[in-house]
């Protein structure tokens, strides 16, 4: 039997006082399951700066866990986006995600601010220059709709690891096999970085297919086939759960020892997942005496 992978978890930041205990509640139910660490998001076209940096600072104070902050170009000069950074190694958070992001909706392609990082590269060279961070960046099995060509992905992904990154964490996608496609094809550029699966449990199949759609995800048909019936039935759950289990199985079988799940705050899933493959909460001689 395979080892228990080491998880992390991604959380976004809460907007309002019923989504802050929310997130609480997500914490207290995953954090026992000892995560290597938890990641913070930054909204889409950086909506959320001011809600990351207090979500980051109050989960690294409050919860004990290793916490990651995203960070993105969006809409930010570089003296503004370094800023942020610099303000969480003060804080004790070393751990970044460097993203270039997306443009606020509907302003169509990606487009630099005019004195802020003109792509992921930049941001990671810069932040590597401080010496102050651990860089993870995002790597896409599928490929992004940037792609500008056949294997575009990993050429650039190789990019940002000479830039400085450490490890890449993938866009979500929905069989080993793509994976298990992208990482050879980056052994085969010469990277041997840590490339780790970021999983999406399918808490909600309408909002999943819409998100695959803007990024790139390929939804092979026998998913979409298999959901429409299990909707007809009224047992999503017991889909989601089973589908998010066996590509996680898989991509142990195929050598993978860590795994990122895209929580959206939502515990329930990722947690029946994690005990499925051996991941269970630690308890000491203490608890059960
Ligand atoms: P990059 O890797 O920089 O670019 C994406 C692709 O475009 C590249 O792989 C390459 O093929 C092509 N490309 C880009 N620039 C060039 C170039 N100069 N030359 C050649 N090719 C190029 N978004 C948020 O807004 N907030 C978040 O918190 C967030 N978290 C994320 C976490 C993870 C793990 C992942 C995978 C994605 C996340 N995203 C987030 C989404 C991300 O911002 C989008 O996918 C965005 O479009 C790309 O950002 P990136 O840094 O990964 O892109």
């Amino acid at each position: 039997m395979t080892a228990a992978p080491r998880v992390s978890f991604e959380f976004f930041p809460p907007q309002n006082l019923e989504a802050s205990f929310r997130l609480w509640d997500t914490v207290q139910h995953l954090s026992p399951l000892s995560p290597h660490f938890v990641s913070v998001t930054y909204g889409a076209g950086g909506t959320t700066r001011d809600l990351t940096r207090d979500a980051v600072k109050t989960l690294h104070k409050a919860s004990g866990l290793n916490v990651a902050a995203h960070l993105t170009c969006v809409s930010a000069t570089r003296e503004e986006t370094l800023q942020i950074a610099n303000e969480y190694a003060d804080a004790g958070v070393s751990d970044i995600v460097a993203l270039r992001g997306d443009p606020p909706k509907g302003s169509g392609a990606f487009k630099a601010h005019p004195e802020g990082f003109g792509s992921s590269v930049e941001l990671i060279e810069a932040l590597a220059d401080t010496g102050r961070f651990n860089i993870r960046v995002g790597a896409y099995p599928d490929p992004h709709p940037d792609c500008r060509a056949d294997g575009g992905d990993v050429e650039y992904l190789k990019r940002k690891f000479d830039a400085g990154a450490t490890e890449a964490i993938t866009q979500f996608f929905f069989e080993a096999e793509t994976f298990f496609r992208f990482r050879d094809a980056c052994e085969k550029a010469g990277i041997d970085a840590p490339i780790v699966p970021g999983v999406l449990p399918i808490e909600n199949w309408k909002g999943v297919k819409r998100f695959a759609q803007n990024c790139g995800a390929h939804i092979p048909a026998w998913v979409e086939h298999a959901f429409d019936s299990a909707i007809r039935d009224g047992r999503e759950d017991l889909l989601a759960t089973a589908i998010c289990t066996e590509l996680c199985s898989d991509l142990m079988e195929g050598g993978v020892d860590k795994l990122h799940f895209y929580t959206l705050n939502k515990p329930e899933l990722t947690r029946d997942v994690c005990h499925a493959l051996g991941v269970v909460p630690k308890v000491s001689l203490r608890d059960v005496a």
